[in-house]
């Protein structure tokens, strides 16, 4: 479980993160959701070591992970611009992270196909591939694979949907939801849309300035908002 205590961070003169303290337990899946500016992004790159906070702290199952570096969080990320190497075939993009970390070849091999099944691109069809012979959700589903195939224990995704059309934004939410259920993964997962989050996950934590103006299921915060800002945030359709 991961546990953030009081975090806070600050850019110059604009405080992005102004005191979020939140636990997400084992499997769940958690979204932050908020306007741009409320400081999704910030709290993302904190826990995934990419931003260190001014205060607070960052527990991984009760454990201080503040001085561990990004690289050693056991963490996945998936963002929005999801650069997958271009000069590299879908086997090698996945197969990336665990060269990385010298996995030796035939376990490697083992492991891409395992992971692109998962999220349903065959190896046969689709291993030999180029990011610009795929399709855009298909790319995005190439990077998932890519941060799901060292098996890290928690999912971080920062807008992952957002460049995608209607329909395979609902086909890739439904795959990202039925890896989390199925592999029991933690997932932290950001977003500006309130339908998104609503539908994904479960619980939200509404940020608003950097802090926490709500967390709670989905249910909770659509039909018992405590303030006029949650129930106006979750009410808009955009
Ligand atoms: P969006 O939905 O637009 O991605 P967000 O909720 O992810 O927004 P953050 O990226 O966390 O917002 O930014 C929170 C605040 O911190 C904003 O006011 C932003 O301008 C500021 N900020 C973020 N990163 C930096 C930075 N590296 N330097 C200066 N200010 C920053
Ligand atoms: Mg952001």
């Amino acid at each position: 479980s991961i546990s953030l205590q009081g975090l806070v961070k600050r850019f110059g003169s604009v405080t992005a993160v102004d005191g979020i303290s939140l636990d997400v337990g084992e499997g769940e899946f958690l979204s932050l959701l908020g306007s741009s500016g409320s400081g999704k992004s910030t709290t993302l790159m904190m826990l995934a070591g990419f931003e260190r906070p001014d205060a607070g702290r960052i527990l991984l199952d009760g454990r201080d992970i503040g001085d561990v570096p990004a690289n050693k969080r056991n963490l996945g990320m998936v963002f929005q611009s999801y650069a997958l190497f271009p000069h590299m075939s879908v086997l090698e993009n996945v197969a990336y992270p665990l060269q990385m970390r010298k996995v030796r070849a035939k376990e490697i091999r083992a492991k891409v196909r395992s992971v692109l099944d998962l999220v349903r691109l065959p190896f046969e069809q689709f291993g030999e591939r180029r990011p610009a012979q795929l399709s855009g959700g298909q790319q995005q589903r190439v990077a998932l694979a890519r941060a799901l195939v060292y098996e890290p224990r928690v999912l971080l995704m920062d807008e992952p949907l957002g460049a995608l059309d209607k329909q395979l934004r609902s086909e890739m939410q439904l795959e990202i939801k039925r890896i989390n259920t199925r592999l029991g993964l933690t997932v932290v997962y950001v977003t500006h849309d309130q339908q998104e989050a609503l539908t994904m996950s479960d619980r939200i934590a509404l940020l608003r300035d950097g802090r926490i103006e709500q967390v709670g299921d989905p249910e909770t915060l659509y039909e018992r908002p405590t303030s006029t800002y949650v129930a106006d945030f979750l009410g808009e359709s955009n």
